[in-house]
């Protein structure tokens, strides 16, 4: 039997449970969980706002630790091996996995949603979903790395941001974070962040940005004017609401990218001359990542572009009521300091 921390129910805590150790297949590997991050959506599932079908479910989509033991058929990664999880579970044979674009996979998984997650001592998943975590990287790192920090990779990788191009980013949260430190990774000189908090606007400045404060003036027009009034070439928006979404296909030069990250419910009004037309700009929706990103962003992390210095996570064990606290946390703010589940002294 194992530890872990389940979702019984829709609404209610998390509660500790007794539950056996997963038995694995032929394809599957066994992990010993070291580190599994809390994310936003985590508090979505336990308030309903997301919708869980299967219950009772052990939570956590980023998850780092050690193989205990792998299927006879599993081949890239063997007992002992540190590893992080890539938590989209796919079929591996539909339309869209065969072309790499298992994220829309007809028989998708989440982990830790449809099937049993991070929080707690042992996971087992498709040999597949595991990836080497190079000894340069915490097993805390490797776990956070694999949900904020792959999708900001994504959306980079969505708007097509090249070398020396110009970037505005709209929000400085978990997701910002990472794709701050990745657009410097891709040779980017001129990165805006666009935020109110003061506290947000001086970690960017600190961190090579330029801080654009939306509280003083229009952020269009502030990146109007440090451009010359050209516009950038690409504008993420990672915050979720339809004015800075309208406000970062606005801020965008000819043939900008626009890529929407933030999820609202709200609608977005374009002009669609003066405004998309004329400038040939682009808006692109992106949502999760691919696993065929991952050993991109492993090896930022590894090489020391992509960091998550110590004092900007915070640590709780495996148990119910430290899980539910912090998740109480999370949806009375947001805070880009991650927590983690620490299970062991293992690093
Ligand atoms: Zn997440
Ligand atoms: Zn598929």
């Amino acid at each position: 039997m194992m530890r872990a921390v389940r979702l019984a129910q829709v609404g209610k805590p998390l509660e500790n449970a007794d539950v056996p150790v997963p038995e694995i297949g032929p394809d599957e590997a066994l992990i010993r969980v070291a580190a599994a991050g809390m994310c936003h959506s985590d508090a979505h599932y336990r308030a309903g706002i997301s919708k869980i079908d299967n219950l009772p479910v052990t939570l956590g989509h980023e998850i780092a630790g050690r193989v205990e033991e792998v299927g006879s058929d599993v081949t890239n990664v063997s007992a002992g091996d540190r590893v992080c999880v890539h938590y989209l579970v796919s079929c591996g044979s539909c339309e869209f996995c065969v072309r790499g674009l298992e994220q829309f996979c007809r028989h998708v998984q989440m982990i830790g949603k449809d099937r049993d997650g991070g929080y707690a001592e042992f996971i087992k998943v498709p040999g597949a979903n595991a990836f080497p975590l190079p000894d340069e990287i915490p097993f805390d790192v490797g776990a956070i790395m694999m949900c904020s920090s792959a999708t900001a990779l994504h959306a980079l990788n969505k708007a097509r941001l090249r070398p020396g191009e110009s970037i505005a980013i709209f929000g400085l949260g978990g997701l910002g974070f990472s794709a701050l430190q990745l657009a410097r990774a891709f040779d980017c000189e001129d990165v805006y962040v666009v935020e109110i908090k003061p506290a947000k606007l001086a970690s960017a400045a600190s961190m090579g940005a330029m801080a654009i404060d939306a509280r003083s003036a229009d952020p269009v027009e502030q990146i109007k004017e440090a451009t010359a009034g050209r516009g950038v070439d690409v504008a993420l928006e990672l915050i979720g609401s339809a004015k800075t979404m309208r406000q970062a296909v606005l801020c965008l030069g000819p043939l900008g990218r626009a890529a929407l990250v933030g999820l609202t419910a709200e609608s977005m009004s374009i002009h669609p001359y003066t405004e998309l037309i004329n400038k040939e700009v682009e808006i692109i929706g992106v949502s999760d990542h691919l696993a065929a990103e991952l050993p991109a962003l492993i090896e930022f992390a590894r090489s020391g572009k992509l960091r998550f210095p110590q004092d900007a996570l915070r640590f709780v064990d495996l148990d119910a009521k430290q899980i539910n606290a912090s998740l109480d946390a999370f949806q009375n703010s947001i805070d880009h300091i991650r927590t983690v589940i620490v299970q062991s002294s293992d690093k």
